[in-house]
């Protein structure tokens, strides 16, 4: 899958891909520091002195299509974590093959400690003039789909976002999409680490030892999520249904292990009227008292949140926030012979750890891969399509990238190279590099040059 445009006169070239050359030249002038070839192709920071409301827009890559990412609501929110979101957005919707570009909003303050719906509105009527043409919302933390119904009949357009309610014909993210996604992705990567050894394909020693330590029964076979939101909950709820075992789920307030597989229904089912996994304590009472009517108690072993990285397991999925898988954690996760990470969470893993982990043979299937089950459900709804077309696209897209990204991976060593070398973020970011370069030369109108990579077959197969 080699992409020449060397020979071609463009100020872009394919040297440039991946590089910061253009990022040192603008750094300066710009006066925003995070730029480079790629984008961000809109930084607004608004404020509404009305309300109060402050909210940051970037609008990364539009080259694919409009800029698509969800609103995020909280303190912590700022103009640099709001650009990285939006770059993830970029490489997420070109990896998936969706007319979308990256993009993301973002709203600063405790969603619970303003007037929630006046801030939405506000938000809303400061990026109206761009709304849907470059910038299409959706949720994300803080957000739900009674925010995106505020937001889209603020912008007075359906199309302005995605994950409405179903009463506006939306398909909500609350539907356990992107969750779905991800153990959709788990799926597909056990799969292939099966095939390795079935299709006897060639592999470097450390690979195939990590395919046999995973060489057992499913339910044998051990996994931890950081996060009970809304992906960490749906992830656990479809592991599940695959028969996985989920050991250990942890949120804000504390970490709910038991090392021979949680009750996911159960849990799920209790926490229906709850909000954080150390409330599941307070039932304690109505629980002792339906003992008493001869009815199963349930009790949990509730410990401090950080001990997730302190239990054994195969898989670690990170579902909650960004950089939480750093130096300080990543040798934790090692020592606990965590095999593969699964990145629910958008940003989980800083840079050096990732590099820390593949050195260690750790396979991470990246967020950009493993969390677009969101974004393809968005891109059903945006079609006006139902939730049984969402679940199956997104199936099949995942199922098709991780399986392509892996596959790429070990085609891609180097002959007698005995490390594991399945970097699939380093493959598959390459790959949506390539996609969005394309598309950046097409809306330059570099047609001829799109028709001979064309007539080369250059192009990325779906
Ligand atoms: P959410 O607000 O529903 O859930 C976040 C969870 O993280 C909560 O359970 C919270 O208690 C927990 N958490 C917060 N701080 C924690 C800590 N220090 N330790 C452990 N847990 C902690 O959010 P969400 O929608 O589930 O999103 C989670 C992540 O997934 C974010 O990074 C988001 O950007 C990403 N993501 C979400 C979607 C989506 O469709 N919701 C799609 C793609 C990516």
């Amino acid at each position: 899958m080699k992409f020449d445009m060397n020979n071609y006169d463009l100020s872009l070239s394919h040297s440039d891909i991946g590089s910061n050359r253009h990022l040192n030249d603008t750094k300066n002038s710009s006066g925003w520091s995070e730029i480079d070839e790629w984008g961000p192709e809109k930084v607004l920071q608004v404020y509404d002195p009305d309300t109060g409301m402050k909210g940051v827009l970037v609008i990364d890559n539009t080259s694919t299509g409009p800029g698509k990412g969800g609103i995020r609501f909280a303190e912590s929110v700022t103009p640099a974590e709001v650009f990285k979101l939006a770059r993830t957005m970029t490489w997420k919707c070109a990896s998936a093959g969706l007319p979308f570009g990256g993009a993301k909003g973002g709203i600063i303050a405790n969603p619970n400690k303003v007037n929630q719906v006046e801030w939405m509105k506000s938000f809303a009527k400061m990026i109206r003039p761009y709304c849907p043409s470059q910038y299409i919302a959706a949720t994300d933390v803080g957000t739900t789909e009674l925010d995106m119904a505020v937001f889209a009949h603020e912008i007075g357009d359906m199309r302005a976002c995605t994950g409405k309610p179903q009463e506006l014909g939306g398909i909500p993210h609350e539907l356990g999409t992107t969750g779905y996604g991800v153990s959709v992705a788990l799926r597909t990567t056990l799969d292939f680490l099966k095939d390795i050894k079935r299709k006897g394909l060639e592999a470097s020693r450390p690979l195939l030892d990590l395919t046999n330590s995973l060489d057992k029964k499913s339910n044998d076979i051990k996994v931890v999520i950081q996060g009970f939101g809304n992906v960490g909950s749906f992830t656990a709820k479809f592991l599940n249904e695959l028969d996985l075992k989920v050991v250990g789920v942890s949120d804000v307030s504390g970490f709910v292990y038991d090392e021979n597989g949680l009750d996911i229904p159960q849990l799920m089912r209790d926490m229906s009227d709850k909000s954080k996994l150390s409330d599941l304590t307070l039932g304690n009472n109505q629980q002792q008292q339906q003992q008493h009517h001869n009815q199963r108690r349930y009790s949990y072993n509730i410990l401090e949140k950080d001990e997730i990285f302190k239990v054994d397991s195969d898989i670690f999925i990170p579902a909650a926030l960004t950089g939480v898988i750093n130096d300080n954690t990543a040798p934790n996760l090692l020592k606990n012979n965590v095999k593969i990470i699964v990145e629910g969470a958008n940003i989980p893993t800083t840079p050096s750890a990732d590099q820390y982990l593949v050195d260690n043979n750790v396979l991470i299937i990246p967020d950009f891969l493993a969390n677009s089950g969101g974004v393809i459900g968005s891109f059903v709804e945006y079609q006006g399509r139902t939730e049984k077309e969402a679940f199956d696209l997104i199936e099949y897209k995942i199922t098709n990238n991780v399986k392509r990204a892996l596959y790429n991976s070990i085609s891609s060593r180097d002959q007698g190279d005995d490390t594991l070398e399945v970097n699939v973020r380093k493959v598959a970011m390459e790959t949506a590099k390539q996609i969005v370069y394309r598309a950046m030369l097409l809306r330059k109108g570099a047609i001829s040059v799109a028709r001979e990579a064309y007539a080369r077959k250059e192009r990325v197969i779906y």
